[in-house]
């Protein structure tokens, strides 16, 4: 596998607000755990809450009972989903480590890796990006051209071997450049350090149920590819005391998706809040029986379309206007569906987590912002 950043809490640097101008105000965590602030560091970039909205016309076309969508797809602009909360703590880890380069890893059409050179642009950073490759189809061009013209150095590998070797010569070569080690990302953002974007969503997730907004889900449904966001919200969830639970979608074959890795994941992201000064018990634990991953809707492998996902994407996109993509949020989709017409589940509120950006890619100019 490709290296990980040592990642931990860097110090001194606090919170920087560079993204959009509506960026939240003190996340949860920072609320709940005043102690860590100053000690893992984040740049704001998403604009708050992300909404929660009840599927009406969906349920009733499925006659059944309560079924949501967080739309993690609105997360931020000009480039949503699930990869700017991630990158709020990785950036922030990043600049406080005085880094100049970013370097990471993806599938040719990543939606992380564009995510990063967006972001990571605008504070500055040089991004290398190094591919694996992946099924093409339009998606996966159109997000290629987009990382392309945010001016993002591309090193185009055959696999994970060819990976690290690409990653060693970014390494030195940032090194002769900046004077100084380039910020590894591991593929999708999901370190510890980038899954405590998830442990606040979880919180985030928690506060609306309590608030109100939505009633507490039976099960929360999420694409598991690097595993960070399921990672972060189950330890999100048991934080806060919301029994919602996690159903994590397994869809990719490239790396390893399984309760034990998801729970390995969230267990060293608590371990990373424990040692920033978060009085999180050492009795509370999380283990692979604390969550399910859903293994029957992958297909042929990570980015390959099935029928059930565009099925689920049709449905979806003509029912509630959600506009899902065919490698990670259609299949998490299907297994949602599936889920909404069992019998087991049938009166009980199910929420699907919408991790994909939305927001047309045209708004990512070369030289644009
Ligand atoms: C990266 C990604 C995921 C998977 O999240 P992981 O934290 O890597 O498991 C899900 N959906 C979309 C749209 C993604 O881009």
């Amino acid at each position: 596998m490709v290296a990980e950043p040592s990642g931990g809490p860097t110090g001194g640097e606090g919170e920087a607000f560079v993204g959009t101008a509506s960026a939240s105000a003190r996340p949860a965590l920072f609320e709940r755990y005043p102690a860590i602030a100053g000690r893992l560091p984040r740049i704001a970039l998403v604009a708050g809450p992300t909404p929660v909205q009840r599927l009406t016309a969906l349920e009733r076309r499925l006659a059944r009972g309560p079924l949501w969508a967080k739309r993690d797809d609105l997360s931020a602009s000009p480039f949503g989903g699930n990869k700017p909360r991630k990158l709020e703590f990785l950036l922030g880890a990043a600049l406080a480590r005085g880094a100049r380069t970013l370097v990471t890893f993806g599938g040719l059409g990543s939606n992380h890796a564009l995510a990063t050179a967006v972001y990571g642009r605008r504070l500055g950073l040089a991004v290398t990006a190094i591919l694996v490759p992946q099924p093409v189809d339009e998606h996966t061009l159109r997000n290629l051209r987009a990382l392309s013209a945010q001016g993002a150095r591309l090193l185009l590998v055959g696999n994970s071997r060819g990976a690290v070797i690409a990653a060693a010569r970014a390494c030195l070569e940032a090194l002769v450049r900046d004077r100084r080690l380039p910020y590894l990302i591991p593929p999708g953002g999901s370190s510890p350090v980038g899954t405590l974007g998830y442990v606040e969503a979880g919180l985030e997730l928690a506060e609306q149920v309590r608030r109100g907004e939505l009633p507490a889900p039976a099960a929360v449904f999420v694409a598991a590819g690097s595993c960070g966001t399921a990672a972060g919200l189950l330890a999100g969830f048991r934080l806060a005391g919301l029994s919602s639970r996690v159903v994590a979608v397994r869809v990719s074959d490239a790396l390893r998706v399984d309760a034990p890795a998801i729970a390995r994941l969230a267990s060293a992201t608590l371990a990373l809040l424990r040692r920033s000064g978060a009085p999180v018990p050492d009795a509370f634990q999380l283990a692979p029986a604390d969550l399910d991953v859903w293994d029957g809707y992958l297909g042929a492998g990570y980015g390959h379309p099935t029928r059930e996902g565009d099925g689920a994407m049709r449905l979806l996109d003509g029912v509630e206007g959600l506009t899902l993509d065919r490698t990670y949020t259609g299949k998490a989709a299907a297994a949602f569906l599936d889920a909404a017409a069992h019998p087991e589940w049938r009166e009980k509120p199910l929420l699907l987590w919408h991790t994909g950006n939305s927001l047309p890619l045209d708004g990512l100019r070369v030289g644009g912002r």
